[in-house]
């Protein structure tokens, strides 16, 4: 079968559905093909949905031979993490917690956790909701870690995800097999979710287009909550129009989540291709720090260079509390996480395994025992952490000063989003690391995040865009690097103009990760 059509940008690919030039069908075959011959390398989807795909395309496909209008993503398959609720389809996000176990299995029992046999949510989230309105093909679940706990893709429970660039290596994390559906050419689009970076580091590592709208602007609602004050959904893509797009169609007011913006929906797509003469861009020295891979700090300097060359003004700006982004955040972030999580107890949803307590099978040993087995190490340690940071006698030596430094953190932003349009930064220290480099040294993980973690605490939009590639310095071949772009609140628009004025012009622009 001839696959190459989904290496089209999203809104080339909605225009040819909608001329008929093509069936919504064939696209969503192509999907299920390409999924099927490369995903067996990359592990980046956990369930494929690819009859009801099948069956989602042909409605759309007789919609428009009736003449009714179809959606601006007519046609367009898009991969969802598994951490979005899908009506009657398996959710899990990447925990073991959120199966069943396999009939006949015991408590306990060592079998590998089955996705498939993942959590069935009653109802679709609202992006999923607005994805399919849109007429867009949903054909799977993304892989991701644990509860969106990670920043390379192995804390699953169902494995890790492969960099599409090099096989020995992390496409970065929470929402790794997001990227990897797009960096890999199975699907144009996805969404993410990004805490602390989770969809601009992955982005970042597998040569992708991801954004992290501003706090509020995308509705939360069916996402299975890891930080409430942080989480936001994004979407990935291929280029910067193509994410422009998903991002119109997902974002806006939504009634079931109480911190969604009112906010009118920017024209992020119209934005792309309007000129950035006179744009003042800021570049926090803080960013550039020790800690940052030589290649990767050239490579964003010369990507800024390139914007001063398009007409940017290039300002030097401060953000003094930078280096207290990383502890605060994982202060707020396992303080909530640890909330959110207690809902996971086995009396409600998936994993359910008896226990017992002083020799007696009750309640106590009900959660101990299915929390004991259904979480993994990296969520243990944060509801751990979480647990203590909030507990009496710690909240205000913890927890309560971290909410302070959040606000010192967003205070730098204001300050600098006086002199400056847009901030210009990279998105990760490192270019991908190799698989199993850092899973016994969660501060080197935790470090990953060092440039992300600001503008999530601030509540700031921010881009990730492909614009080099560079060495790793234990060799192998040239992986991707991501410049971000991080723009005051609902100013969205602006960071779409910028960052799609840099891909024409960026060295890497079209290129896309080998695949087999
Ligand atoms: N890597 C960060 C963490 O582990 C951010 C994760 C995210 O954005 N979901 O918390």
């Amino acid at each position: 079968m001839d696959t190459a059509i989904l290496d089209r940008s999203i809104p080339d690919l909605a225009a040819l559905v909608h001329r008929g030039e093509v069936s919504a069908e064939e696209v969503a075959r192509a999907a299920l093909a390409r999924i099927e011959q490369r995903d067996g390398a990359l592990g980046a989807f956990l369930t494929v949905q690819g009859e009801q795909s099948i069956d989602a395309a042909r409605a759309l496909d007789a919609r428009r031979a009736r003449g009714e209008a179809l959606g601006p993503l007519a046609g367009v398959p898009i991969g969802l993490k598994d951490a979005l609720c899908t009506e009657g389809a398996p959710t899990t996000a990447g925990s073991k917690i959120l199966t069943r176990a396999a009939a006949g299995g015991s408590c306990g029992s060592s079998n590998a956790p089955d996705p498939a046999r993942g959590y069935r949510p009653p109802y679709d989230a609202t992006v999923v909701a607005r994805l399919r309105a849109a007429g867009a093909i949903l054909p799977g679940k993304c892989n991701m870690d644990e509860f969106a706990m990670g920043s390379s893709n192995e804390n699953s429970a169902f494995g890790p995800v492969k960099n599409p660039w090099d096989l020995t290596r992390i496409p970065g994390g929470s929402s790794g097999g997001s990227a990897v559906a797009v960096a890999a050419g199975m699907t144009p689009g996805s969404l993410g979710s990004d805490t602390g970076g989770s969809i601009r580091q992955p982005a970042s590592l597998t040569g992708v287009v991801g954004v992290k709208p501003t706090y509020g602007r995308v509705s939360r609602y069916g996402l299975i909550a890891f930080a409430s004050s942080l989480d936001q959904i994004g979407p990935f893509a291929q280029d910067v129009r193509g994410a422009a797009r998903l991002l119109e169609v997902i974002s806006g007011r939504d009634p079931r989540d109480a911190t969604s913006l009112d906010a009118p929906v920017g024209e992020y797509e119209a934005a792309c291709g309007r000129d950035v003469a006179g744009l003042r861009i800021g570049v926090p020295e803080e960013y550039f720090a020790k800690g940052i891979d030589r290649q990767v700090e050239a490579k964003v300097r010369e990507a800024i260079e390139g914007l001063r060359g398009l007409g940017c003004e290039i300002r030097p700006v401060h953000l003094p509390h930078t280096r207290y982004a990383v502890a605060a955040y994982y202060i707020v972030a396992t303080a909530e996480a640890s909330s959110n999580l207690a809902r996971f107890d086995g009396v409600r949803f998936g994993l359910r395994v008896e226990g017992e307590r002083g020799g007696k099978a009750d309640l106590q040993g009900l959660y101990g025992a299915t929390r004991g087995e259904g979480f993994g190490r990296e969520v243990k340690r944060r509801i751990l952490l979480g647990t203590y940071v909030l507990s009496a006698g710690y909240y205000d030596a913890y927890y309560l000063r971290a909410q302070k430094v959040r606000t010192l953190i967003r205070r730098d932003f204001d300050e600098a989003f006086r002199e400056v349009d847009v901030i210009a930064a990279p998105v990760s220290p490192t270019v991908a690391f190799r698989l199993g480099e850092r899973v016994d040294d969660p501060l080197s993980m935790y470090l990953a995040d060092v440039y992300t973690l600001p503008a999530s605490m601030a509540g700031l939009p921010a881009i990730s865009v492909p614009c080099a590639t560079a060495p790793a310095p234990d060799g192998g071949p040239p992986l991707p690097v991501g410049l971000q772009l991080i723009g005051p609140a609902l100013e969205e628009a602006r960071l779409f103009r910028a960052a799609h004025a840099w891909e024409q012009i960026s060295p890497v622009r079209g290129l896309r990760a080998p695949v087999a």
